[in-house]
């Protein structure tokens, strides 16, 4: 049984992996880590769209996946990026922003969060079994890491204007009034006075209250607000170096352009003391016209006359005009990335609002369905998959991961590898205190019918360690299902 509603063409990327989670395995295999972090961050400027949505969940899938191949645990850490321009003005010929951190309360700041995020968070933590932390960009800027972060790059900040700003040469620091959160959009008058081991002095102009003078240090000094490329640079940099947590920065597909300028300056600036962290990049979703879907650039040719104002179904910008409940919302929009997931040559690709408005509707009608009987997707390698596709293979073996102790019998199990899939039903379920005492249960035969028990037990211990084996053994006995 393949896909039906879903062909994708074969790219250098998806032509290299098995599987999209495998772009991590270099930077998992022999590295010590025990645990990956998917960072995600979003600029909290009113409605959330359905790609920033798509972004997130699949944020929560990637976790849930890589945990799963890995056997690592795996958080989501979500980052509101409150220092997103609020208000705009011109004055003294010169535009200044207000940041929302800025023109919100910070119970404002809270509710926006609680409102856009948090059930589509905690819908798929109770799918996947992801736990993940919410945090804001105005936290993070208070961090003396990623303070004294900042302050080591303006060492060689010439050099790294160049690429942060490749125009001007000058990368954008606001630094707004202490008094009224207002901040030259440009910076173009805020300037380095000093820098020393201590600290950074700038002076910046509010055109009210004048010019001001901010001493950044690492423990304080005012409200740090980078341009968009220093901002990643320094994040990136700022991990901890004896963290054993590999990072992933889960970004939308458009970041793919933007990353050669972080990177330039990454090299400018020399390997940082901790890892750099690892970056997937996520499909993009595109207008009819190939542009990336934008609620402004809609608007605007809507009113030019330039495309039908209803040309583009509501809940694509607007997720809160779905035609149906929250629940049915979340139900189609984690199915839609299981879907991407399901192959790389469809997660490494873009997707026009055409095309996802089809993908996600058919799955509509499936969500009024019994919850219950839905497939739970396991994506296999390919010699084990065709095993289990032939009926060779009947038991499989999983370390009991907590999502893993939920598989119970008479659940559906899919396995998948790259666009094939074989639907199976669990009989059974064994557990056992460690792989030895598996196989004292278990037909050797019937979890690899290729392989005796001393060399299966050789290949596992070589895969989980000591301490993933302590969590306990799982077995599920299988049977295929025809799908129907
Ligand atoms: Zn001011």
């Amino acid at each position: 049984m393949t896909t039906p509603t879903l062909r994708s063409p074969n790219t250098v990327l998806a032509n290299a992996v098995e599987d999209a989670v495998d772009v991590l395995r270099p930077s998992i295999v022999d590295s010590g880590i025990e645990s990956i972090g998917f960072s995600v961050g979003t600029q909290i400027n009113g409605h959330p769209h359905l790609g920033t949505h798509l972004v997130q969940s699949l944020a929560f899938l990637l976790a849930e996946r890589a945990r799963d191949e890995f056997g690592i645990e795996t958080t989501v850490d979500f980052c509101a990026l409150d220092n997103s321009p609020a208000e705009t003005i011109r004055a003294d010929g010169r535009r200044y922003q207000r940041a929302y951190v800025h023109s919100l309360s910070a119970d404002e700041i809270t509710a926006l969060v609680s409102q856009h995020y948090l059930p589509l968070f905690d819908a798929c933590r109770a799918r996947t079994n992801v736990p993940y932390t919410v945090s804001t960009y105005t936290q993070q800027q208070e961090t003396p890491a990623f303070r004294a972060e900042f302050l080591r790059t303006l060492e060689l900040l010439d050099e790294i204007g160049t690429w942060l700003s490749p125009h001007s040469g000058s990368a954008h620091i606001r630094l707004p009034c202490p008094a009224c959160g207002w901040a030259e959009k440009y910076a173009d008058r805020t300037r380095l006075l000093e820098l020393d081991d201590a600290g950074g002095l700038f002076e910046a102009v509010c055109f009210e209250h004048g010019r001001y003078e901010a001493d950044v240090t690492p423990l304080g000094g005012g409200y740090l607000d980078l341009a968009t490329l220093y901002r990643n640079v320094v994040k990136e940099r700022s991990f901890r170096p004896d963290d054993r947590t590999l990072h992933v920065m889960v970004k939308g597909g458009d970041w793919a352009f933007g990353c050669q300028l972080v990177d330039g300056a990454h090299a400018a600036l020399g390997m940082p003391a901790g890892p750099l962290p690892t970056r997937i990049f996520t499909p993009q979703i595109l207008g009819s016209d190939g542009g990336k879907l934008s609620k402004s650039l809609l608007r605007e040719a809507a009113e030019a006359g330039l495309v039908e104002a209803d040309a583009t179904p509501a809940w694509l910008l607007d997720p809160s005009s779905w035609p149906g409940t929250q629940e049915d919302y979340i139900e189609a929009l984690t199915g839609l990335g299981e879907l991407v997931l399901s192959d790389p040559r469809h997660f490494f690709r873009s997707y026009t609002t055409t095309a996802l408005e089809a993908l996600m509707s058919t799955r509509r009608p499936a969500t009024h369905n019994s919850q219950a009987k839905r497939p739970r997707t396991m994506p296999i390698y390919r010699q084990y998959f065709d095993l289990i596709a032939s009926g060779e293979k009947t038991v499989e073996v999983r370390v009991a991961y907590e999502s893993m102790k939920r598989i119970k019998v008479g659940d559906l199990i899919n396995f998948t590898c790259r666009d094939l899939s074989c639907l199976t039903q669990v009989k059974r379920v064994g557990r056992y205190r460690t792989f030895k005492e598996m196989f004292g249960t278990e037909r050797v035969e019937a979890v690899n019918p290729k392989a005796t028990e001393d060399e299966q037990l050789e290949a596992i211990h070589a895969i989980f360690p000591p301490h993933k084996e302590a969590l306990g053994v799982l077995t599920f006995e299988i049977e295929r299902v025809d799908p129907s």
